[in-house]
């Protein structure tokens, strides 16, 4: 297993992990001014400043990004839906290959309108064949750019709002289904917090294994959990056993960056800096 308490280039700071404190451009100067080497920063805060001024800001700064949140989101409770969600996973797909990301993170959606409280349809199964379809469509437009997707299984929590593949067992059969001839087209990010519970976690991990593992992100499980989506733990702060999961994910050939992103009210209430430094230290010991 690396070791990686000198390597802070291998460290990415997911950028909603201190969304409330700071634009992107500043995020990106304290980042980088502690010699943290990569980024994954969210559409919104990409587009409150500005594409082309982003891509300008992170090639002179030399950061890089480990991917880019979020494409996905691909059911509709009708035709025009499923096609405004093709639409806009082209345009992320740009966006991220405007920023030289290696992968587009994709958080595939679930029932359509759950998000705002108002689910349109009960039907997973449907929503779940929406979602393998918008796939397939976006990897003609992904493949032609040469921009991978990550796909993101959400914990089962999240199941009928964000994301309707929910253990890291449904990614790799997509991925077999859609890529079979592991291109590196299509692959998973694993994210700890929604993964580390799962009995069959070890070999899915072994499965995905080289080429299709394209991000790895951590946090940590916080007992008790007092909110679905904002109550994330540091690294170190509750039940994930990190060291033993990226040992996994290390020994399935993966390399690449290890990933802080925390959505958390209590993380987001403290400075910049200091949540920045934490997760330096967090990184460097319990990673
Ligand atoms: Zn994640």
């Amino acid at each position: 297993m690396r070791d990686l308490s000198q390597h802070l280039e291998l460290l990415s700071l997911n950028t909603a992990t201190v969304r409330k404190q700071a634009s992107l451009d500043r995020i990106i100067e304290a980042a980088v001014a502690r010699g943290i080497g990569l980024i994954d920063p969210w559409r919104d805060q990409v587009h409150a400043i500005g594409l082309d001024k982003v891509a300008r800001h992170i090639r002179d700064t030399g950061v890089r990004l480990s991917g880019y949140c979020r494409g996905g989101f691909y059911t509709g409770a009708n035709a025009k839906e499923l096609a405004a969600a093709l639409d806009d996973n082209r345009r992320a797909i740009d966006e991220a290959k405007a920023l030289d990301s290696p992968c587009l993170v994709l958080v595939v959606g679930s029932l359509p309108g759950a998000l705002s409280g108002k689910p349109q349809s009960i039907d997973i199964t449907l929503a779940r064949s929406q979602v393998r379809d918008g796939i397939a469509a976006s990897l003609d437009h992904a493949r032609s750019v040469g921009m991978p997707l990550a796909i993101e299984p959400l914990h089962p929590m999240q199941a009928a709002d964000r994301a309707c593949v929910n253990t890291l067992e449904q990614a790799p059969d997509l991925c077999d289904d859609l890529d079979p001839g592991r291109t590196g087209a299509l692959g998973v990010a694993l994210d700890a917090y929604h993964v580390w519970w799962d009995p069959k976690l070890a070999a899915q991990i072994q499965r995905a294994g080289v080429g299709r593992l394209l991000a790895y992100h951590i946090c940590d499980w916080l007992v008790p959990t007092r909110d679905l989506l904002n109550d994330r733990g540091m690294p170190g702060d509750g039940v994930i056993e990190l060291k033993k999961l990226r040992s996994l994910v290390e020994a399935a050939g993966y390399q690449g960056a290890v990933e802080i992103e925390i959505f958390s009210e209590a993380w987001w209430s403290r400075p910049l800096e200091d949540v920045l430094d934490v997760c330096i230290s967090r990184y460097k010991s319990i990673a």
